[in-house]
Parts: structure tokens; C-alpha cells; sequence
């Protein structure tokens, strides 16, 4: 099997739903001869009448040439029995997300096409390696997950299971890139590569909320702050939160019930209130009008302080640096600066403003004997004005501390937004624990870092990839934090990721 025969060779797309028809829609816009097929009386008709309305409005939107868009079209034939369809080079399989029926679907297709024709699944969840199972040519059988909407997403994870030969994994990877995308292998384990590393994103957030740690809207503008196009809670009322709940627990499920990737109460009651998110018009937020504008909060200038000490060093201590030479520079004096010191953040006539390392700021309070500490969450995005970020003040902090903070917060170039007390914060410990799931990723070879980092930014939109936060954090701190939560919380939700462990090592 060389890659030539997979560019040139005619497609098969079984399963004409929203995946089946995108596919179909790609391979025929790549120059591929497409034949189109379901179960369903009429519907891979109807799929290619659809695609003829989108490719009219591509044609009088600019974007393609009328003759393109008629070539396209005139390259997809729908077919009403596999049988009409023997010559086919690579069979796309999109139907229903079952294990025994695509089992059944591959075994019949084995039948009926040549012994090169390569079977390729669009499955999202299940094990490659059982979809082959049975087959007498289990090495033809590789997983090609597209995601949605399949002509605007860039991201293919070619998945291999335990027999995938590797010929086969390469000529689809191949043929991705024709098709204008960007592959990335995976190794067939529970949710691949995005919907597995993507778990913390939802369950930080939902672990937060049921600890009634922050609000909704709170959560998402701190994501946002740190980049995220969209915050968890707006994330997961537009995926539905019966489908996030049924991916997580799937990955649970397939796991063996590790409890790292335990489902949430609160999502399950959601599910079974029917609060669904967009789709039934009520979840995190109701629907259309979607998550509440936060009041804007305006902080008074920092009460005027005696002395100005910037902790640590690295990038975010330079930052607070620079800030805080702007925040004085009315007063006429600058800071100064203990670049040995083991925190980061700021020392205002003895009070304390520490980026979180895990600890909360009552743990910090006790463990420093001040009762004047406030910690602030991980600013990932510097430099742009007024980014959401959120800090937390010991219990017993003075009432004049507890205003400080903000104000201090807000001089520096934040918007402050408050939340309680808990350990990690809520984007430093999202993304820690994203760093972490990714790490494991790798070590189990699942996929490689750059093939993590390139998954998470085009499958999910992420603003990096878990190992580029790596190398801007580093996993000394990473892992540090997460010991932390997991002193806190105890249980596996917060075990560090061997490999991570390792790399903190290597100073
Ligand atoms: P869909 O329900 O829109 O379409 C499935 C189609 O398959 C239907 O038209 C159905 O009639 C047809 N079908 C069912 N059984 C069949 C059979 N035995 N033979 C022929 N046709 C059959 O579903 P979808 O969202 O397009 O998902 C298809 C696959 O793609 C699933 O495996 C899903 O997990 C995966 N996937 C979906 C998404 C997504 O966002 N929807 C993203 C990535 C992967």
C-alpha cells in the first residue's frame, strides 16, 4: 500500500449525518471520485442536496469558483447498497457511534472491496483495536477522526489501534494533508488526544462550581482572561451537557474508574434536569441571551505605601515589575526588586500578593504569620489590558487589606475578580492540570508533544498547547502545584504525571 494509491483512489463515505456529509464534501473538493451511502431511505440524497446549498452560498460568498463548486458536486454520487461501490480505495465509516454496528458495517465492507482498500472510522470514542477485532484483515483498519464541521476544521487524528498497520496510518496522515489538513497520529486509547488532555478543562471548572468556589460567569471571564476563546461553562451549555457528560463518562468508563477522571454530581444533575445548556435553552446560563455581563468593577488607586518589594524572578515577576513601576511612577518612587526570593508577587509595606503556587492564602497566611496575604491566579496573557484574573484573601486579612488587594490587582493592570480561597486558583490549576493529562499522554504514547500541542490548538481553539505552557511555566512549578491540590484534596484527581515528575527534575 503506498500513499499514491490513497491520493488518487476513489472514497467510499458510509454514514451521510453531519460528519458523513463534510467528508464527503472534502474528499470531493480534494479531486476524489465519492460515493455516498446510508441506511436511512433518502439520506445520503438529502446530505448531498444540502451540500449543494452550502457550496452555492461558498460560490456567492467569493470563496469558490461556480465551476469548482459544480466539479465538487458532480464528483459525489449517492449509492443505494454498498455493493455499487467494490472499487473503492479508502471507505470513510461516519454512521451511529456504536461498537457492534460499525463491527457489523466493517465486516460486511471487508466482504465486498478489494484487499487494499483501506477502512478508515470517524469514531470518537471507540477502541480502533475492537473495531478490527474479527476482521480478517484487521491492519486495513484505522481511525480518521475529523472534527466538527469537517470542511472548517483542521485537525485529523489518525488513530492506530494494537494491528493498525503502520503503512496504513501513514498513507492516511498523508492523505489528510492533501485534503488541507493537519494530522496528527494517536494511539487508540480512551477519548485519543483532544477529548482525553480537554477532560481537566470541563472537570476543573465543574470541581470548582460544586465547591461553590466561583460563579459561572466569574469562571469563564478568568478563562477568557487567559485566553481561552470560551470559558467551560459557555463551552459545555453549547456541546451539550448531555454529550460532555456522556464523553466524560465514557473516558471514566474506559479507564476502569480511575478517579482522575471521575464525571461530576453537578453535571449529572444538570443532565437529569434537562438542563442541557443551548439545545434546551437553560443550563449554566439560560438561552439565547447566554452568560450575564459582569458588572464592571471600579477600583479606587492603591492606598500610597511606604515600600514596594517585586519577588521572585521569570517572566511574570518582570511583568509585576514593570507594572508596578507604572502603578508608582505618580509617587515618584519605583519599586524594589528580590529576584531570590522563593515567591512571586509583591510585598506592599508587609502585606503579601502572591501568584498562586497551589497554597491557599489562608495556608500561606499561617505558614508566613501575616495575616495581610491575598493570592492572585496565573496571568497567562500579560501585557493586555484589563485581562480577568482572579485572587482570593485570607480569612483574617484587615478590611483595608482586603480592598488593597484589588486595588492593587487593578494598578497593576488586571481586572480582579474575586473568588474563594481555594487552592490553585481557577486558571493556574486548569492548566497545570491540562499540562498533566497531556504528559500522560505521552508517556503512554498516546501522541508526541507537538502533535498534543497542535491537537488542542486546532481541534479546541486552545490559545497554546499544553507543552508550550509547559515551557513558559516549567514543571517544577506545575508539579508543585499540583502536590498541592492533591495535599488538599487527596485522591488520585491530582496525581502527578510521572513523566512530569521526571522532567522536574531536569532543572
Ligand atoms: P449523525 O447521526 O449525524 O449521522 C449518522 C448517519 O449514519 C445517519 O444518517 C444514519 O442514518 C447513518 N447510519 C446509521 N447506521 C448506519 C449503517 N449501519 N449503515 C449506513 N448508515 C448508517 O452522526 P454524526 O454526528 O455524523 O456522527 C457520525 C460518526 O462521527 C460517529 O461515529 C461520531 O461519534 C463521529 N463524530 C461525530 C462528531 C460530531 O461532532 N457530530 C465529531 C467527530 C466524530
Amino acid at each position: 500500500m503506498t500513499t499514491l494509491t490513497l491520493q488518487t483512489a476513489s472514497v467510499l463515505v458510509v454514514g451521510a449525518g453531519i460528519m458523513g456529509a463534510g467528508i464527503a464534501q472534502v474528499a470531493a473538493q480534494a479531486g476524489h471520485r465519492v460515493r455516498l451511502f446510508d441506511s436511512r431511505d433518502g439520506a445520503a440524497a438529502d446530505a448531498k442536496t444540502r451540500l449543494a446549498t452550502t457550496l452555492d452560498s461558498l460560490v456567492a460568498k467569493g470563496r469558490i469558483a461556480a465551476d469548482a463548486a459544480q466539479a465538487t458536486l458532480a464528483r459525489i454520487e449517492t449509492i443505494s447498497a454498498l455493493d455499487a461501490a467494490t472499487d473503492a480505495g479508502i471507505v470513510m465509516e461516519a454512521i451511529v457511534e456504536n461498537l457492534a454496528a460499525k463491527q457489523g458495517l466493517l465486516r460486511q465492507l471487508e466482504a465486498l472491496v478489494g484487499p487494499d482498500c483501506v477502512l478508515a472510522s470517524n469514531t470518537s470514542s471507540i477502541s480502533v483495536t475492537a473495531l478490527a477485532a474479527g476482521l480478517a484483515q484487521p491492519g486495513r483498519v484505522v481511525g480518521m477522526h475529523f472534527f466538527n464541521p469537517v470542511p472548517l476544521m483542521k485537525l485529523v487524528e489518525v488513530v492506530s489501534g494494537l494491528r493498525t498497520d503502520p503503512a496504513v496510518a501513514d498513507a492516511v496522515f498523508s492523505l489528510a494533508q492533501a485534503w488541507g489538513k493537519v494530522a496528527v497520529h494517536a494511539r487508540s486509547t480512551p477519548g485519543f488526544i483532544v477529548n482525553r488532555i480537554a477532560r481537566p478543562y470541563y472537570a476543573e471548572a465543574l470541581a470548582l462550581l460544586q465547591e461553590r468556589a466561583v460563579t459561572p460567569a466569574v469562571l469563564d471571564a478568568c478563562l477568557r482572561g487567559a485566553g481561552f476563546r470560551m470559558g467551560p461553562c459557555e463551552l459545555m451549555d453549547l456541546i451539550g451537557h448531555d454529550t460532555n457528560f456522556a464523553v466524560t463518562n465514557s473516558v471514566f468508563e474506559a479507564n476502569f474508574h480511575d478517579k482522575r477522571y471521575a464525571p461530576s454530581l453537578l453535571q449529572r444533575e444538570m443532565v437529569d434536569g434537562g438542563l442541557l445548556g443551548r439545545k434546551s435553552g437553560h443550563g449554566f446560563f439560560q438561552h439565547p441571551a447566554g452568560a450575564p455581563a459582569l458588572p464592571v468593577a471600579v477600583h479606587a488607586a492603591p492606598a500610597s505605601a511606604r515600600e514596594v518589594t517585586v519577588h521572585g524572578h521569570g517572566p511574570i515577576a518582570d511583568h509585576l515589575e514593570q507594572a508596578a513601576i507604572g502603578a508608582l511612577a505618580g509617587q515618584g518612587w519605583g519599586p524594589a526588586r528580590e529576584p531570590d526570593s522563593p515567591w512571586i508577587g509583591l510585598d506592599i509595606d508587609g502585606a503579601r500578593l502572591l501568584l498562586t503556587d497551589g497554597c491557599s492564602a489562608d495556608q500561606l497566611a499561617a505558614s508566613s504569620g501575616r495575616a495581610d496575604i491575598a493570592v492572585f491566579d496565573r496571568p497567562l496573557v500579560r501585557g493586555a489590558a484589563g485581562s480577568a484574573l482572579a485572587y482570593a484573601v485570607a480569612e483574617g486579612a484587615s478590611p483595608a487589606w482586603q480592598q488593597q488587594a484589588p486595588a492593587w490587582l487593578s494598578a497593576l493592570g488586571f481586572a480582579p475578580l474575586q473568588v474563594a480561597d481555594s487552592p490553585g486558583l481557577v486558571v493556574a490549576r486548569t492548566v497545570a492540570m491540562l499540562v498533566n493529562e497531556a504528559a500522560d499522554a505521552v508517556q503512554q504514547g498516546v501522541c508526541s508533544s507537538a502533535g498534543a500541542d497542535a491537537a488542542m490548538k486546532l481541534g479546541l481553539n486552545y490559545p497554546q498547547g499544553p507543552f508550550e505552557w509547559l515551557a513558559g511555566w516549567g514543571a517544577e512549578g506545575i508539579v508543585s502545584l499540583l502536590d498541592a491540590l492533591d495535599t488538599q484534596y487527596r485522591g488520585e484527581r491530582y496525581r502527578v504525571s510521572p513523566w512530569l515528575r521526571r522532567r522536574a527534575l531536569r532543572r
